[in-house]
């Protein structure tokens, strides 16, 4: 290993049980070097992702084992949070930059205080226009929204454009849309461009323009108000009583005429919301899919079961638990120009280092000086 000079950053290979991602590209080692930084890559990091340990040795990274790797480091880069018990070797009061899962994974959080390290939380990021290259939530729902729906097209025993053969003419598929974020934005478009028919809901009124201006039909509840606009920073609340009835029946009508439906509903800090029941599921045809893109956080659908394809009334429900690690090339390089534009945003070049200012840095800051600092986790 060479001398460190600037800031080091770790690249570490991720351990978590599925995770494809790596956290830094041969493109990102050659910008954060160009900054200033070095930059040392666990051997094999990127191995899931087709990325191998010469490329990133051609980049001008160095390739080790993880105690040299992490020997001195200033910055450490993950995916998903790295084992505190990893991270002795780091310098005193090293950031982690990961994303963290703060609220699911609250003692190891407290580790990071403990250990003295400023644990970051990629997910915290404000949904600010400043901070939209570094959104690591975007850029990785994008990607799961499309693996959804190609997912979802590849278990149906069906077609989804229309299509007419000497053979008689092949029906273009419906496709139904719950949640229309980042994920369900990138849902409607793929299940389009693939021939489907597409309606698709929200509880965000402002949604309604957009799902239009994709060619697909919004279907709202009328008669009892959702969240006007965007919503608070862009997210839902959890929604009165009233509304989830009214929302239900309007399912239940929906449903019962749909080949294919994406869910993608999820309130920030809190298990997703329950969109559709197993009585609802009984009511739709046959051989009709469901991809719960929420699994991970709970479902949105009744009878969801990460990484298994359930068959209940004659439907099958799938999701996974980590949607873009089966993208892992496209989503680890998304995911590392998040880290990298974080990173050369704050980077003073006089110190020689990122320095954050209050609006980002207090949003991801979870940890510093042996504390949890985080309002969200305070609070
Ligand atoms: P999300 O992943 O938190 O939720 C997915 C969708 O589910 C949301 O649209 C939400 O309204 C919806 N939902 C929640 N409960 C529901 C229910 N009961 N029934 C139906 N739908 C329900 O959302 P997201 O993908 O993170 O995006 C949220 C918003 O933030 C979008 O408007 C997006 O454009 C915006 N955004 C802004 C920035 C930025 O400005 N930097 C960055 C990213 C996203």
């Amino acid at each position: 290993m060479t001398e460190p000079q600037g800031q080091r950053i770790a690249v570490l290979k991720e351990r978590a049980a599925g995770e494809t991602r790596v956290s830094a590209t041969p493109e990102t080692v050659k910008k954060l070097i160009a900054l200033g930084a070095a930059v040392s890559v666990e051997c094999r990091a990127g191995s899931n992702a087709s990325i191998s340990d010469e490329d990133y040795l051609a980049a001008g990274a160095d390739v080790g084992p993880v105690e040299a790797v992490l020997s001195g480091a200033e910055i450490v880069f993950g995916v998903q949070g790295p084992d505190p018990a990893l991270l002795g070797g780091t310098k005193p009061g090293a950031w982690v930059v990961a994303t963290l899962d703060p609220f699911g994974q609250r003692a190891r959080v407290d580790a990071y205080a403990a250990a003295g390290l400023e644990a970051l939380a990629m997910e915290f990021m404000p949904r600010i226009t400043r901070a939209q290259s570094m959104d690591v939530l975007s850029s990785q729902s994008n990607l799961a929204g499309y693996k959804a729906v190609i997912a979802a097209a590849d278990t149906y025993g069906r077609a989804f454009p229309m299509m007419m053969t000497a053979a008689g003419t092949v029906s273009a598929a419906k496709c139904f849309v719950m949640g229309v974020g980042v994920a369900g934005l990138q849902a409607i478009a793929t299940a389009r461009r693939l021939g489907a028919q597409v309606s698709a809901t929200d509880v965000r009124s402002a949604t309604k323009e957009q799902i239009l201006s994709l060619g697909a039909k919004p279907i709202f509840v009328e008669n009892v108000a959702g969240i006007e606009g965007e919503g608070s920073g862009g997210y839902a609340t959890e929604m009165s009583e009233e509304y989830q009835k009214a929302q239900a029946e309007l399912v239940s009508s929906h449903i019962a005429k749909q080949d294919i439906v994406v869910t993608t509903a999820l309130i920030p800090g809190r298990a997703a919301p329950r969109l559709i029941t197993d009585a609802q599921i009984a009511t739709m045809k046959p051989g009709s899919v469901i991809f719960d893109l929420a699994v991970a956080q709970g479902g949105n659908v009744e009878g969801s079961v990460a990484d298994q394809v359930v068959e209940r009334h004659g439907v099958k429900i799938m999701g996974f638990s980590n949607t873009p690690a089966h993208l892992p090339a496209d989503a680890s390089a998304l995911y590392a120009r998040n880290l990298f534009n974080f990173l050369s945003a704050f980077w003073d070049k006089e110190q020689g280092k990122p320095v954050l200012d209050e609006e980002i840095g207090d949003a991801v800051r979870l940890t510093q000086g042996g504390k949890v600092v985080n309002a969200r986790l305070l609070g």
